[in-house]
């Protein structure tokens, strides 16, 4: 095949995998994905490292075959490279990466369905001989992988399986309560289970700063400075709280230099980026944007809802279908946040002694509060737009386009994007199976409409009022 119809297939797939896929996993995946050769029988992918191409192969290889099967019109094999590797190494990688690809997709492998963690196994964790204290909750095998925090996962398990090598440093940020001091850890766990000789050292930045300060007191810098910079990887959490501590930024200039010029591996998390650190360094800064700047954002609804599922699990307790579905849609700040909802609910139904029923959750999440609650689920947007506008659920989400069944279909999507953590997909699919695309136009037309036609502004807003009352 020619150059140019490579060119031309590549193009063909990689749009398609952009519809199978978050834009986030595109850019974090496929971003550098090549082809190398192809010819009538294979085709030859390449990437732009051995990581990418060990991650593809292991939780994307049937996007790439669907994505081949749509734009050949048939299955073909084929195989992912990495162009960081050496010719000979190349060569010897090439096979454990080859498909053939008859499989057929079954529903359970659609590209939405999160990857499952790598680290099932149930292996005792070693104790260690290292002098840190390491939650031993924290591990990568009980981390739940969603969209939102895929990259800072996935990088903090390169790190723990090759220190210094993958990513250095690892910067992971997002806000409070996402995971990401649970990632720091089980990269520690994961560490010392791999090589129980290593040097570790994980602490939070405020111990650096109060153990910096008192070794100024004490005029034992030197000792300070030998804790630190003789390690083979260390882990410092809520580093941005050394903003405004000029002195202990100093410090920890050098020993990050020291580290990382000996080739030991550094990791870092935070509340914001490196750039977002208030009064950081701009030497620093730059130091901490060497190697990958991973964000964890919120979770996603189905993100939330398997945390929950197995957070219930863990404790002995199976939540059913309706309980998860409320609690994953009423809590949408944090994984810290779900564990308290899962505490709450099943709390009081021991403490009752009742079953684990929706009812049984909204009391616990009621009484906890004090308040009545105040989130919007998709019902309620349903039972207020279906009233005022007397028309059924069933057609709203039946084929029908008629204006009278249109209209009132669109406000639900406008109202559910505006009001509700669901995502794109999951409104669209709400209503008779429609793509995101769909609930974008339906959000921009209402919200062009509510501007210029007061009667629906009215209407729309009525209904509002009504779902916050
Ligand atoms: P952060 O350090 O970002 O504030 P933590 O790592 O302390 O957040 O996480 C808060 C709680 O949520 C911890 O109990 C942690 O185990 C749990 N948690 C966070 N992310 C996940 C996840 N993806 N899967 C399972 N549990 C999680
Ligand atoms: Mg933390």
């Amino acid at each position: 095949m020619s150059n140019d119809s490579a060119v031309s297939t590549l193009e063909k797939i990689t749009s398609l995998i952009q519809e199978y896929v978050t834009p986030q996993q595109y850019r974090t995946w496929f971003q550098t994905l090549k082809i190398s050769d192809i010819s009538d029988d294979k085709i030859c992918f390449s990437v732009s490292n051995d990581f990418l191409k060990e991650w593809i192969c292991r939780y994307y290889r049937e996007v790439l075959e669907k994505a081949i099967f749509s734009v050949l019109g048939r299955n073909a094999p084929f195989s992912i490279s990495s162009e960081s590797l050496s010719s000979a190494s190349r060569d010897a990688h090439n096979d454990d990466s080859t498909f053939s690809t008859t499989t057929v997709l079954s529903p359970s492998s659609s590209p939405d369905s999160l990857p499952p963690s790598p680290h099932l196994n149930n292996k005792t964790r070693l104790s260690t001989k290292s002098d840190i204290t390491l939650n031993p909750k924290y591990l990568f095998n009980n981390f739940i992988v969603g969209r939102g925090n895929e990259l800072a996962y996935a990088a903090s398990l390169a790190v723990a399986d090759a220190p210094s090598r993958a990513y250095n440093p690892l910067f992971i940020h997002g806000s409070v309560g996402l995971g990401k001091t649970h990632l720091l850890q089980a990269i520690c766990h994961e560490r010392l289970q791999q090589d129980p000789h290593v040097k570790i050292l994980y602490l939070s930045c405020e111990t650096f700063i109060n153990q910096f300060i008192s070794s100024i007191e004490k005029g034992n810098i030197r000792h300070f400075r030998d804790k630190y910079r003789h390690n083979d990887i260390l882990l410092i959490d809520d580093i941005y709280l050394i903003a405004n501590k000029e002195r202990t930024q100093e410090e920890f200039f050098h020993t990050f230099n020291a580290l990382y010029n000996a080739g030991k591996q550094i990791v870092l998390s935070s509340d914001s980026p490196p750039s977002e650190i208030p009064t950081l360094e701009d030497r620093l800064v730059s130091r901490f944007k060497m190697g990958l700047v991973a964000q964890i954002d919120t979770p996603n609804f189905e993100t939330r809802y398997a945390i929950l599922r197995a957070k219930a699990r863990a404790i002995g307790h199976k939540l059913p279908d309706d309980v998860l579905n409320y609690l994953a849609e009423s809590i949408d700040t944090n994984i810290r946040e779900l564990e308290g909802g899962i505490t709450k609910v099943v709390g009081l139904s021991v403490l009752t002694k009742s079953p684990l029923t929706l009812s049984l959750a909204h009391t616990a999440m009621r009484d906890v509060n004090n308040k009545p609650r105040t989130y919007i689920t998709i019902d309620d947007i349903v039972r207020a737009v279906t009233t005022k506008f007397t028309v059924k659920l069933s057609d709203l989400q039946s084929k029908k386009r008629t204006h009278s069944i249109a209209l009132p279909r669109q406000v639900c999507m406008y109202i559910a994007k505006k009001e509700t953590t669901l995502s794109l997909k999951e409104i669209g699919g709400y209503f008779g199976g429609r793509d995101h695309t769909t609930v974008i136009y339906a959000h921009d037309k209402i919200a062009k409409e509510m501007e210029k036609n007061e009667n629906i502004s009215r209407i729309i807003n009525d209904i509002l009022n009504h779902l916050h009352a």
